[in-house]
């Protein structure tokens, strides 16, 4: 069997420390895997002079597997960053047209008013989605891809996918904001998803798929 780059096993040979080879697409972590409930770490400029390769992979993967945001515990690491391209909301808030952002070392410095539902899905929880009810003004502090440092507030779906990112690197998913009766009803598919039993057209690594699948 030929070796082909961007095959699944790939990634996971080298880091974004030391090396670097180039740009592709990297496995998405299904539900299930520890890596997912870690509190992601922050990282230091120093330590990850590739943060930007690493960034534009994070982007590469999410837009192939038709996402808004992708966080690093996703693809495997257990840092504090994340990605967001809010533009497929243009439609209904124009301020998001050119939405595209890198979050490193995010804090959530405040989050007010009355939360409000949507129907929100994870790219690591595929074919499941809940109503899920977050506050709808969050202003948070972090580092781009260039280690400017921000602190800005935003609102309406921005905010959402912020919300929704920022519990990756704390290392909480949207199904545990769900009713225990939600909960009890998709317990079934989250265990399929584990074990990699689901359709689905992006690269995935299932924690508890067997060998051979
Ligand atoms: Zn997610």
């Amino acid at each position: 069997m030929f070796l082909i780059w961007g095959d699944a096993s790939l990634p996971f040979c080298y880091n974004y420390k030391n090396l670097y080879f180039y740009s592709m697409k990297l496995p998405i972590i299904a539900y299930g895997d520890p890596v997912l409930r870690r509190k992601a770490t922050n990282i230091m400029p120093e330590e990850y002079p590739h943060i930007k390769q690493f960034a534009e992979d994070m982007f590469e993967t999410m837009y192939a597997a038709r996402g808004v945001g992708l966080a690093a515990p996703q693809v495997g690491h257990s840092t504090r960053l994340f990605v967001i391209d809010a533009s497929p909301f243009a439609d209904e808030e124009p301020e998001l047209k050119d939405f595209k952002k890198v979050f490193i070392n995010a804090c959530i410095e405040d989050e007010s008013g009355e939360e409000w539902p949507f129907n929100e899905g994870c790219l690591s929880i595929p074919d499941i989605r809940e109503d899920v009810y977050r506050k709808p003004t969050v202003r948070i502090s972090y580092y781009d891809e260039n280690w400017k440092h921000h602190d800005e507030t935003y609102k309406g779906m921005a905010a959402r996918i912020i919300q929704h990112e920022y519990d990756h690197i704390e290392g909480k998913l949207f199904t545990d904001k769900l009713s225990p009766l939600r909960k009890c009803l998709i317990e079934k598919k989250l265990n399929e998803i584990s074990r990699g039993i689901v359709d689905v057209d992006y690269k995935m690594k299932f924690p508890a798929a067997r060998k051979g699948r």
